[in-house]
């Protein structure tokens, strides 16, 4: 596999003074890499997006309002989100990594790679800034693989531990954006119940798997194994892109899920398996994740697998209760998911 992984230090003077979802994060996640030899992945300057492949999921008045308020100094949207003068030129880079990522993925400079730089995306909306987030890096990564690149079938996991309800809005009428999401619920942002599909032409190409506080590897692997994987393979999407926030582990401090290095390494191999299937390169997108050991240390266990040349192996993953219901729940749209197994 040829690897990309895209940087920047931009993404290191984005800085609210005793903010969670702080420069460090990228410190203690680069140092890892450092020490690991990157695991062999290219690594590429972030380029700044060009604003204009921001539009097609923000709105140029949402765009100039964000700039304006770096501009002046920045200052709170809301009680989570706030912007310094630097946080614009971290959001462009954000968003021009994720865009470089897929223009790298789909033009065959390479097969797997990583946009690993802050602010996180996902809870971003057309228009509105919230949960420490600008831009929804992966929605429009996502859009400009189906706008410039023309593909049809783009799936987004989202296996941060909050509901990435921007993506999920951006997404919501459309079909050619298949966005599954597992998230503890419930927790911030409250959104993400079992029961919403998306809307219109776009039922069905939302799927949201919610889980309880405390669940870990068995749970999360399956519904990874049992859910995901089976989608890629009945939908065969040209691109799969991961929001790959590593605050599910068990020791972050903002959820109290409780997966372990082991279970972001496992999950990623189900992905791989499933996405070397159909074709399909993988990125990840990176979001949350807050303990920096545990960001640091998920990422280093996931790369050899992300990167592995030939075949990989996932190994036996145990069927779970909360798979089984979902296959049963998505049968309205997916019938095939439930593979022969009796109702
Ligand atoms: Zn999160």
């Amino acid at each position: 596999m040829s690897a990309l992984w895209l940087r920047h230090d931009a993404s290191l003077a984005h800085d609210i003074p005793g903010h969670p979802e702080r420069p460090d994060r990228i410190r203690a996640l680069e140092a890892e890499m450092n020490r690991h030899g990157w695991f062999g992945a290219a690594v590429e300057q972030a380029p700044a997006i060009e604003r204009r492949l921001l539009h097609p999921v923000h709105p140029e008045r949402y765009v100039a309002s964000i700039e304006s308020l770096c501009a002046s100094g920045g200052g709170f949207i809301d009680a989570d989100t706030a912007a310094v003068p630097d946080t614009w030129e971290a959001a462009l880079r954000a968003a021009g990594g994720a865009v470089a990522l897929v223009d790298a993925l789909l033009g065959g400079t390479a097969t797997v790679g990583v946009s690993a730089l802050r602010p996180p995306g996902h809870h971003a909306e057309s228009e509105r800034a919230m949960g420490f987030c600008f831009f929804g890096n992966a929605a429009v990564a996502a859009r400009r693989a189906t706008s410039a690149h023309g593909l049809s079938r783009v799936l987004i996991l989202d296996w941060d531990v909050h509901h990435g309800n921007g993506t999920e809005a951006i997404f919501a009428a459309d079909s050619d954006v298949l966005f599954v999401s597992i998230h503890e619920w419930p927790l911030y942002p409250g959104t993400g119940p079992a029961s919403y599909a998306g809307v219109g032409a776009g039922e069905g190409y939302t799927v949201n798997l919610p889980v309880p506080s405390g669940s870990g590897d068995a749970a999360y692997r399956s519904l990874v194994e049992h859910v995901t994987a089976p989608l890629i393979g009945l939908w065969e999407p040209e691109l799969v892109l991961v929001s790959a926030g590593f605050d599910a582990h068990r020791d972050d401090p903002l959820a109290t899920c409780t997966v372990s290095e082991a279970g972001f390494a496992g999950m990623t191999a189900s992905l791989r398996r499933a996405c070397d299937a159909v074709g399909a390169p993988l990125g990840l997108v990176l979001e949350g994740g807050y303990d920096l050991g545990a960001l640091a240390g998920s990422m280093a266990a996931l790369m050899p697998v992300l990167v592995a040349d030939g075949p990989v192996d996932a190994g036996e993953v145990a069927r779970h209760p909360l798979a089984d219901s979902a296959v049963e729940r998505l049968g309205a749209w997916w019938p095939e998911l439930g593979g022969g197994r009796s109702a």
